[in-house]
């Protein structure tokens, strides 16, 4: 059925303009409930399908669908199907739940068994990720960590513009969205003392970041070209790269990232698919200088998606410290994938690739409180509840992002994160 842009289809599970799970979306995610074990379900509105119910029921006939795959604790398998019979199911779970069938929505015993609300399930890590990487794509970021740190003259170290930079990160340590982590403590070396102190992080910092899942594999030696990547990229979801900037400070020469970034990072729990996003595909940054031939790419490689961060103190309401957009990326997810690859470094199904902090232009934009508190140099309010140059004790740290569309938004659920004080 064809529709106009002006009249968005809709399921007769009824959501909200502001629902970041509308017909539109039906992300991926792994949830269990106290009498379902952890599955693999899709998002609509209030509810989660559960895939596994919808098989037994005879509704999910997809083209490459394994039962096994939709009863496991991990989408792996899932992916590892291949985009055709992941869309596959996506398409049919799309038309069962579009307001004209009939199918499930006038089967209240059917319902009952397809349907399981959002609030009493528990969301899990949605893949094993066997290996994450984080890039440092956001050149509003890269500079503003170079004006502050290094010379804001020259702020872009030589080889930015020539490759997206990143580093290998700890896979293991990364957690769902609701995982409380504790406040890491670790070597700092203060401003003027002559010797390192222990202690408790006091710049505990978020990075607002989106990840991409790959749903396919290569062999070493292998290479995936920028037209190629999309195949390689099942979705995407929020990344909050928890960062301890005084450990970082005074550990990250000259290897880089460490102990400041190892002690958990958090994702939301469903990976929205690249299909999902494609009416929200915008151009990118201009690159210049020219990059290298194997990093060129052609047609729209970016994507409009609108990023929130909130801090909420305990007692307290969230409140908005940072709106930025995907859009601000300088390099794209294909580009981010093909240099990966170029030497031949394998992928795997579920490795997690970040983005790096999404920073803006203007200081509302910025990804990270190292930048929207310059270095501690401007403080954020928070009302009623003093002021933040990093992140206190009992602090949440809430993140959001969403593509607009026209009556609807295909969302990402959040990414939350409780900080608990270090364990004395
Ligand atoms: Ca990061």
């Amino acid at each position: 059925m064809t529709r106009s842009a002006e009249t968005p289809q809709k399921s007769w599970i009824e959501t909200a303009p502001d629902c970041d799970f509308p017909i539109q979306n039906l992300p991926f995610g792994i949830f269990r409930t106290s009498d379902r074990s952890a599955r693999p379900g899709i998002a609509i509105g209030d509810y989660i399908v559960d895939l596994s119910a919808l098989f037994q029921a005879n509704l999910l006939n997809v083209r490459g669908i394994i039962a096994s795959v939709l009863t496991q604790p991990y989408l792996n398998d899932l992916i590892s199907l291949g985009k055709n019979t992941t869309n596959g199911i996506r398409e049919r779970v799309r038309d069962l739940l579009d307001e004209n069938n009939p199918d499930v929505r006038d089967n209240l015993n059917l319902r009952e068994r397809v349907l399981v609300r959002r609030s009493t399930a528990e969301m899990q890590v949605p893949v094993q990720i066997g290996d994450y990487t984080d890039f440092y794509s956001s050149i509003d970021h890269a500079t503003n960590v170079g004006t502050m740190f290094r010379d804001p003259n020259n702020a872009l170290l030589p080889n930015w513009k020539h490759l997206p930079v990143g580093y290998h990160g700890r896979a293991s340590s990364i957690v769902v969205s609701g995982t409380p982590i504790r406040r890491p403590k670790g070597q700092q070396m203060p401003e003027g003392a002559e010797a390192p102190v222990f202690g408790p992080t006091r710049q505990l910092d978020f990075e607002l970041e989106v990840a991409f899942v790959t749903g396919k594999s290569t062999d070493l030696g292998q290479s995936i070209p920028t037209e190629k990547a999309e195949d390689y990229i099942f979705g995407l979801l929020l990344f909050d790269d928890l960062s301890a900037r005084d450990i970082q400070k005074w550990e990250y020469v000259p290897l880089g990232p460490f102990l400041a970034k190892n002690f958990g990072s958090v994702i939301s729990p469903w990976i929205v698919t690249l299909e999902a996003l494609e009416p929200f595909r915008v151009k990118g940054a201009d690159q210049d200088p020219a990059v290298l031939p194997y990093l060129e790419f052609e047609g729209k490689k970016n994507y409009d998606i609108q990023l929130e961060v909130a801090i909420q103190p305990a007692g307290g309401n969230p409140h908005v410290v940072s709106k930025s957009n995907v859009r601000h990326l300088y390099w794209n997810m294909c580009q981010q994938l093909a240099h990966q690859t170029v030497n031949g470094c394998n992928i795997n199904v579920g490795d997690l690739y970040a983005s790096g902090t999404i920073s803006g232009p203007d200081p509302g934009s910025y990804g990270s409180m190292l930048e929207i508190a310059w270095k501690g140099t401007k403080p954020v309010k928070i009302p009623g509840f003093g002021e933040r140059k990093f992140i206190d004790d009992g602090d949440v740290i809430i993140m959001r992002g969403w593509a607009q569309g026209k009556g609807y938004r295909v969302g990402f659920g959040e990414c939350r994160c409780e900080i608990l004080p270090a364990i004395t």
